[in-house]
């Protein structure tokens, strides 16, 4: 394995940097196959399994990340004891649900704030959303803040507002110059000032997007911490290639250190905008999601064999 950790940090924009070689990542990921069960097998969708596009409407799924989902989701059902099986998205769950459309899965979306279980053959429209009761005055709010900033900026063309229960995101991808587009965007927010709510937010930022979420309800490192407790998983995969991915990277670092836990953290760099932090907390970087679903799918075939 290449111990990037070891080497010079990886820059922005610049460089691409090394990545670890197929063989590597492979035998890392099965190898978790040989530590005591259940593993806990956690991803992320956009730049993860789903190449990012312009326009987040137009994001597909690669089609064999889906099918490996779909052999690690009948596993994970008929072996509870050996595999757990979760998408964890900045997406609302539904959403995600609706791209991926793969049942027998948990679908947690909101980076962790909602989520539910599709069930076999169910149409992921259908997928039942939980959201923590605590979570609903953040609700109204959130719609209130996404309308008064896409309307003091004009609803440009460059602005997509995903209003997704008690959070909002600003899509900014579209925008010919991003750093003018966030000082625009925290200016609005700044000019609206507290009828728009935002003070009730925490401020994230992500590749091309700024969301403002409830305070104190976390992001995906909280999340991976209440799914560990309730699965209690022997070993851990994570998959993911933003900020917020980072964060559960960490989470898994520490528990490796603190109680022993095993746990493999990959990173899918994306073009030239993977934030260093997601780098840096990651175990191994692959080039793409097409990798992302070809490492999915070579767990999935040496689980199938020895889960038989
Ligand atoms: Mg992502």
């Amino acid at each position: 394995m290449t111990d990037r950790r070891a080497g010079p940090p990886v820059p922005r924009c610049a460089h691409p940097p090394a990545f670890d070689s197929w063989r590597d990542v492979r035998r890392r990921v099965i190898s978790l196959l040989d530590e005591p069960p259940p593993l806990l097998v956690v991803t992320d969708f956009d730049g993860t399994l789903a190449p990012i596009t312009l326009d987040p409407l137009a994001t597909r799924i690669v089609p064999a990340a889906r099918r490996a989902l779909r052999v690690l989701a009948r596993l994970s059902a008929d072996r509870p004891d050996r595999l757990r099986l979760v998408v964890l998205s900045g997406r609302a769950a539904l959403d995600v649900a609706g791209r991926v459309r793969v049942g027998r899965l948990e679908y947690l979306g909101n980076h962790g704030l909602e989520g539910g279980r599709l069930p076999w053959r169910a149409r992921a429209e259908h997928l039942v959303v939980h959201i923590d009761p605590s979570l609903q005055p953040f609700v109204e709010p959130a719609e209130r803040l996404g309308s008064a900033v896409a309307e003091r900026l004009g609803r440009p063309d460059w602005l997509f507002v995903e209003t997704k229960g008690p959070s909002v995101a600003f899509h900014f991808r579209q925008a010919p110059d991003a750093a003018e587009a966030v000082r625009r965007l925290d200016a609005a927010i700044a000019a609206i000032g507290d009828a728009s709510g935002r003070q009730a937010f925490e401020r994230f930022e992500g590749r091309k997007v700024i969301e403002f979420r409830p305070p104190a309800a976390g992001g995906k490192g909280a999340a991976l911490e209440r799914l560990l407790e309730r699965e209690r998983p022997e070993s851990v995969l994570l998959l993911g290639d933003d900020r917020s991915d980072a964060e559960a990277f960490r989470v898994l670092a520490r528990e490796r250190a603190q109680r022993g836990l095993t746990g493999l953290a990959i990173a899918v760099h994306g073009a030239t905008e993977t934030p260093p932090e997601v780098v840096e907390a990651a175990d191994m970087l692959l080039p793409a999601p097409l990798d992302a679903a070809a490492v999915l799918s070579a767990l999935a075939s040496a689980a199938a064999r020895r889960f038989a």
